[in-house]
């Protein structure tokens, strides 16, 4: 059996170690004479993997008492569209910095529930650099602001938190959550779909200030209501046990390599690798974004010679680099450098990099 290394942008690469003791546990679990899959969530075994799972999770974060933190069905689309209907009251305003493609389709979520305010766009410049912070237009009395801590698509991020005053600030950390050590407490609420740094699609995480839940928000069914799960802790219905586990594990994981602070070496390290060939290249490979706005998870990159492009997506993949075929939105190339990314994967790509440049240069 060889694995590749698997640039997949989202369901992403995961550690291996994760992934074989999930194998040796799969049908029989801790003695219960049962897989992990096959028990109750009410049962007391289960119950103590999530709450495991949570207080992981908490360690890793550094995330404060006054913050809940739920494990939910259903992907980080899903959170945006209820962030409106248990924050902000009908019609009220919520805005919106919009700096790629899952920042508009934020504002598509919740359109029927809130008025969506574009306080700032970069749009305009094809989304290669962040709104600069002096020429967002905040609402006055707006439920939240939102953004988009890393832009998938587009390979833009965040590198410091914006100040938003008084007005909450909530942030999608789908695809950059634990790659770096953030203060939880400058956030009213952090999402995160599990699939891309933290397990297998399916389960997402949601970290919101206790004090937020109390807004009345809108009509909305239970189960739609983030207080009735965190009443429940996350266990108002069938929670997705398989994914919780999973992402237990991966938290376990994370904490023995040195938690956040050493994933954040890692992923600094492995996408200066991947700048530094695109920029040495001589203009071969060209990425877009402006310098301080790059995102270290997600590398996208064209070559000056597109017709290449397909080129170097199946060479890469004979060379045992999967899924660096740029998401049709944008073309190209992109590489996904998640957490489970080992630096000699990054390593790898450039070499192929540079060879496949000799090559056809
Ligand atoms: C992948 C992704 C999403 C969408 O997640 P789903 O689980 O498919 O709903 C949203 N935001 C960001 C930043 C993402 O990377």
């Amino acid at each position: 059996m060889t694995r590749a290394y698997n640039f997949s942008a989202g369901p992403a690469t995961l550690p291996e170690a994760v992934l074989r003791q999930a194998q040796a546990e799969l049908l029989e679990w801790n003695g219960v004479g049962a897989s992990i899959v096959e028990i109750s969530h009410r049962s007391a075994e289960f119950i103590e993997v999530a709450a495991q799972a949570e207080s992981d999770l908490r360690t890793l974060l550094a995330i404060p008492d006054d913050y809940a933190v739920m494990f939910l069905a259903g992907g980080a689309t899903t959170q945006q569209a209820l962030l409106a209907l248990n924050f902000a009251a009908p019609g009220q305003i919520a805005d919106y910095i919009v700096s790629g493609h899952w920042g508009q389709t934020a504002i598509k979520q919740v359109r029927h529930y809130v008025t969506a305010n574009v306080a700032a766009s970069s749009e305009a410049g094809g989304f290669t650099d962040l709104p600069a912070r002096e020429h967002w237009r905040l609402s006055e009395g707006a439920a939240y602001v939102h953004i988009t801590a890393n832009e998938t698509i587009h390979g833009v991020e965040f590198r410091n938190t914006p100040d938003t005053g008084e007005v909450p600030l909530f942030a999608d950390f789908s695809s950059s959550i634990a790659s770096e050590p953030v203060d939880v407490s400058r956030y009213g609420l952090i999402y995160a779909g599990a699939q891309k740094n933290l397990g297998p699609v399916g389960v997402s995480v949601v970290i919101v200030r206790r004090d937020l839940l109390q807004r009345e928000g809108q009509p909305r069914a239970d189960i739609f209501d983030y207080r009735s799960h965190v009443a429940r802790d996350s266990m108002l219905n069938t929670p997705p046990t398989w994914n919780w586990y999973l992402a237990g594990l991966v938290f376990k994981w994370m904490l023995a390599e040195g938690g956040v602070e050493e994933f954040a070496r890692r992923n600094a390290a492995k996408s200066a690798l991947v700048y530094q060939a695109i920029d040495d290249s001589g203009g071969f490979y060209r990425n877009e974004v402006a310098a301080a706005a790059r995102s270290r998870m997600n590398i996208p990159f064209f070559l000056a010679d597109d017709t290449l492009t397909a080129r170097f997506v199946s060479q890469s993949r004979e060379a045992g680099l999967l899924a660096l075929k740029g998401h049709k939105a944008v073309g190209g190339i992109r590489a996904s450098l998640y957490n489970a990314m080992p630096v000699a994967g990054a390593q790898a790509l450039v070499d192929f990099m540079r060879d496949f440049q000799q090559r056809h240069g």
